[in-house]
């Protein structure tokens, strides 16, 4: 029996989901200081990833579930980072990603960037029609609706937005496909973090991490697809992911089978 894919991975994944926000890991550096870019932790949430670039103004790379507040703000203090002149970047506006964006942003007066095209998401509080890629995924679907605090981006991105003024030599790009608009931040041309452009392993990351997979969900399977192509054609090496992860090139080659 397969217990990394199929119904019983869904349920199993299920019991992942409710785990408490208490017991989210401590935040774990993924990345160091260099001369190709700031730091980087990784905020393990329940259901899951966070990232927070420790630039000169602190950019946090997705906020969670509703019920994820509080560990993200734990997490913003272990690390000693003030997230007042920073920015709360999101890869999209599901619940899961945008959840507790709007409470974040109440609590540190960070501004939130958004790609345009998630704006009516984020403003209904509610995920857009989700479109399963599986079986597994129809399971899944009726738990990962829930609503969340309605918001409206400071800074709804159209096209792409430049981080320098946040201290970051690299860029947020749309990138339609798991949602109409979905962003892939590139640190670099090498480091890219793609939310829900694919997700790493099985329940929630807890198995396999670093195998890439089809996501649950896409919004545009095809469209997807072709941003996957263009980010591996573009140089890209190491893929930061919503669920999972990190995968690298290889990997995210072979399972996407890109020639
Ligand atoms: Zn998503």
């Amino acid at each position: 029996m397969n217990l990394s894919n199929g119904p019983l991975a869904a349920l199993l994944a299920l019991s992942l989901l409710s785990l408490p926000a208490c017991a989210s890991p401590p935040p774990k550096t993924i990345r160091s200081a260099d001369a190709a870019g700031p730091e980087v932790v990784q905020i393990k949430l329940p259901m899951s990833n966070a990232y927070l670039i420790k630039s000169a103004k602190p950019v946090l790379i997705d906020a969670g579930s509703p019920k994820d507040g509080p560990a993200i703000l734990a997490a913003l203090k272990a690390e000693n980072v003030d997230l007042k002149d920073g920015l709360i970047l999101l890869t999209h506006a599901h619940g899961d990603h945008g959840g507790a964006a709007a409470e974040l942003r109440r609590i540190t007066g960070a501004r939130i960037a958004l790609g345009a095209g998630d704006a009516p998401i984020a403003a209904a509080g509610k995920n857009d029609e989700l479109r399963p890629t599986s079986f597994e995924a129809e399971v899944l679907k009726r738990v990962v609706d829930f609503k969340f605090e309605p918001f409206s981006p400071d800074i709804p991105i159209t096209n792409s937005l430049d981080l320098s003024p946040w201290g970051v030599a690299g860029k947020a790009v749309v990138m339609p496909g798991h949602t109409p608009g979905s962003l892939v931040i590139k640190l670099n041309d090498r480091e890219v973090f793609v939310g829900d452009m694919m997700r790493g392993g099985s329940m929630g990351g807890a198995v396999n991490p670093t195998q890439p997979h089809e996501h649950y969900f896409q919004a545009d399977l095809e469209r997807n697809r072709a941003n996957i192509r263009s980010l591996i054609e573009g140089g890209a090496e190491v893929f930061y992911l919503g669920h999972g992860g990190p995968v690298d090139r290889a990997a995210v080659i072979k399972e996407f089978k890109i020639r």
